[in-house]
């Protein structure tokens, strides 16, 4: 079982946020063109890559299936976004799905917008009601790849930063470390929030949930998120041609390549949903002559 963070890791975790924040808007006083053009690169690359395909589609959601080396670079990709380790996101995220917008939901907007946005970071897991919010999930703990990239994250995560600091200077540390992991942050966090509160509704759910199709298009599709609510198992989230969702292409892609199977999506025309590219079934061999 995980534990809850203690007060130090809290502690730990606010400093942290502070100097985060602090970075960002230091940034702006050593601009350089090449490197926010490089932070936005990279804030799209681990956040649609490693958080939304592999965290969110992946993993959590089982929307499709790919080979262990594609497994592995998107979540290689997701620790370099500073979300934490695939056996702890998924932990909290199956949590949000499980009870969206109620006592148990741990981000949501009806116990206030700033607490689904960032306060619930330090309250997630230490409320005492919500002793499954502890459990990890068993199927990723069963999962070798999990497990490591789970025990690798603080290693990949700070000695990543440490390499950029290393390799580009004060300059590159401040927009490819902290600015383009604070917008990676509020990004991913406005997805709890912002799409728990405002936007276009497509689907009639019990929960809270928005889609945001303008935002969509800078997160990689998660800002579809009353889709998304509404076809959680689905590897697409737009429902409409013009809904920007980049995961969705990037999946899509993969699938083209042969390095996806079994993508589930929701079709709008059935109603239901499909899957693409099925892996295919091996054929067993004929037995020898004789036997
Ligand atoms: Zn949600
Ligand atoms: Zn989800």
């Amino acid at each position: 079982m995980l534990k809850p963070p203690g007060l130090l890791f809290l502690g730990f975790a606010a400093a942290l946020l502070a100097a985060l924040h602090a970075g960002a808007f230091a940034a702006f006083f050593h601009f350089e063109a090449g490197f926010f053009l490089a932070a936005l690169l990279l804030w799209q690359a681990t956040g649609i890559l490693g958080v939304s395909v592999g965290y969110h589609r992946l993993l959590n959601h089982r929307s499709f299936e790919c080979p262990r080396p594609i497994k592995w670079v998107l979540l290689f990709l997701a620790g370099l976004a500073g979300q934490l380790g695939p056996i702890r996101w998924v932990r909290v995220h199956r949590f949000h799905h499980a009870h969206s917008d109620t006592d148990l939901d741990p981000h949501t907007p009806r116990r206030g917008f700033w607490f689904a946005h960032l306060a619930w970071l330090f309250q997630a897991g230490r409320r005492g009601n919500e002793p499954a919010l502890q459990e990890p999930p068993a199927d990723l703990l069963a999962d070798p790849d999990c497990r490591f990239f789970e025990r690798a994250y603080p290693f990949l995560f700070y000695g990543s930063l440490a390499a950029i600091g290393w390799g580009w200077g004060w300059a590159g540390f401040l927009w490819l470390g902290t600015f383009r992991l604070a917008v990676t942050l509020h990004s991913i966090l406005s997805i709890n929030s912002v799409g728990h509160v405002f936007g276009r509704r497509d689907f009639d759910l019990p929960d809270d949930s928005w889609n945001l199709r303008l935002w969509a298009a800078f997160t990689g599709g998660e800002a579809l998120h009353n889709n998304h609510h509404a076809h959680p198992r689905s590897a697409r989230f737009a429902c409409r041609p013009w809904e920007p969702d980049a995961g969705w292409l990037a999946i899509r892609s993969l699938a083209a390549l042969g390095l996806a199977w079994n993508v589930r999506y929701y079709d709008p025309v059935t109603g239901s949903l499909a899957i693409l590219r099925p892996r295919p079934q091996s054929i067993p061999l004929p037995s020898p002559a004789g036997t």
